[in-house]
């Protein structure tokens, strides 16, 4: 089968982490008879020094013509002095709100090999961890009615959660639809104590649940549910929420596994079209040193080839290249323990494309 990949290298450690991702993809191309063509756009960084704007109109078209987008990371001290929407960053919220992403989906695993770099204890992921958040990301209070207005305390501003029926559906879907791939359970994290936009969450999810009878549904308070991330992350399969709670949980969750370097993530839009990226940015600190850790970039491809392309099998040649990487004891520069030799960022997309 021949696939069309829009790319967006970036800036700072994006086209270096892209670059092995390339390397990867190619070698799933050739074991199993894919071909798999880039298509480079810009955006981010690099979009304003060539054209003046962080989302040019062609790398929109580009994208919306592809099979799947791929990005590196976007954003550098370059550019941090622009106002805010001329920042590389607003590149990303232009492309979820042009391309329909609605379902953020991040997932958060501990390889057994990596287990030391979690902040938890070891009893406590003990046998692997793996969770995956899917967060709704393009409605509720950061895209509801926002202002100011005059109170008898002086100036007031607000922002308005708000969620429809329909929004709530959809990401439902997504994440009962991922916790049948998975080990079939949902926990629908939420404020249904206090909020009327959660109450609503919280009905809809139970009407989606029904369509799913093999799938167990817990509800819990996000108070609670940021407590269990830490106290008994085990307990969770499929994670899904609102956007503001989704946001916080995922970085949360992400903090679990001690290793930025290694978290992909995943953006979906209807009809299986998708974004994918590593959660990282750009990491101007390490630029240009061959220390960048690929392997989020690496796995974020294992993610389009699954849920985009439908090829799981090809996926699970990118999960088990990695994981037999780290079972050989290869590390990168975020994940060396003391004693080991790190493999620079291009090694490592040797090592992992050689293992595919
Ligand atoms: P960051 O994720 O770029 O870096 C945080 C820390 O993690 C740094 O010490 C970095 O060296 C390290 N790190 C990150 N990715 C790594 C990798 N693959 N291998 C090894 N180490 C890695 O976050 P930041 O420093 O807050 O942001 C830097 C820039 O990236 C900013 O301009 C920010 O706006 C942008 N950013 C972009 C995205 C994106 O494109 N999706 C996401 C977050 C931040």
């Amino acid at each position: 089968m021949e696939y069309n990949i829009a790319v967006v290298r970036g800036d700072g450690i994006g086209p270096e982490v892209i670059q092995e991702t390339i390397k990867v993809l190619d070698a799933v191309g050739n074991r199993f008879g894919h071909k798999f063509n880039y298509n480079y756009v810009l955006a981010g960084g690099e979009a304003i020094d060539v054209t003046g704007r962080c989302l040019p109109d062609e790398t929109v078209a580009a994208a919306k013509a592809a099979d799947a987008v791929l990005l590196g990371a976007v954003g550098g001290p370059k550019w941090d002095t622009l106002p805010g929407d001329e920042r590389p960053e607003r590149a990303l919220l232009g492309l979820r709100k042009s391309l329909g992403l609605f379902a953020n989906l991040r997932p958060a695993m501990v390889f057994d090999e990596l287990a030391d770099a979690s902040p938890l204890k070891p009893e406590i992921i003990d046998g692997g961890l793996d969770i995956v958040v899917v967060r709704e990301l393009t409605g509720g209070i950061y895209f509801g009615e926002k202002g100011f207005k005059d109170t008898n305390m002086g100036l007031a501003a607000y922002d308005v959660e708000q969620y429809s029926e329909e929004e709530v559906r959809r990401i439902a879907r997504v994440a009962f639809d991922m916790a049948m791939k998975r080990n079939r359970h949902v926990t629908s994290i939420d404020k249904a104590n206090v909020l009327e936009s959660s109450r609503l969450w919280r009905r809809i999810v139970a009407e989606i649940a029904a369509d799913y009878p093999d799938v167990t549904l817990d509800n819990m308070y996000v108070d609670n549910g940021a407590m269990q991330l830490v106290r008994n992350p085990k307990q969770f399969d499929v994670i899904v929420t609102s956007n503001i709670f989704g946001d916080i949980l995922s970085d949360e969750a992400s903090q679990i596994t001690g290793s930025i370097g290694m978290l992909p993530s995943a953006s979906l839009a209807d009809g299986n079209f998708g974004m994918y990226e590593p959660v990282h940015g750009s990491a101007p600190d390490i630029a240009g040193t061959g220390k960048a850790n690929p392997m989020a970039a690496i796995l974020s491809a294992g993610m389009m080839l699954r849920y985009t392309f439908g090829l799981g099998e090809e996926a699970d040649a990118i999960e088990n290249a990695v994981r037999a990487f780290l079972e050989a004891g290869c590390r990168t520069f975020d994940i060396a323990v003391d004693g080991t030799v790190p493999l620079t960022t291009s090694e490592t997309g040797d090592k992992v494309s050689s293992l595919i």
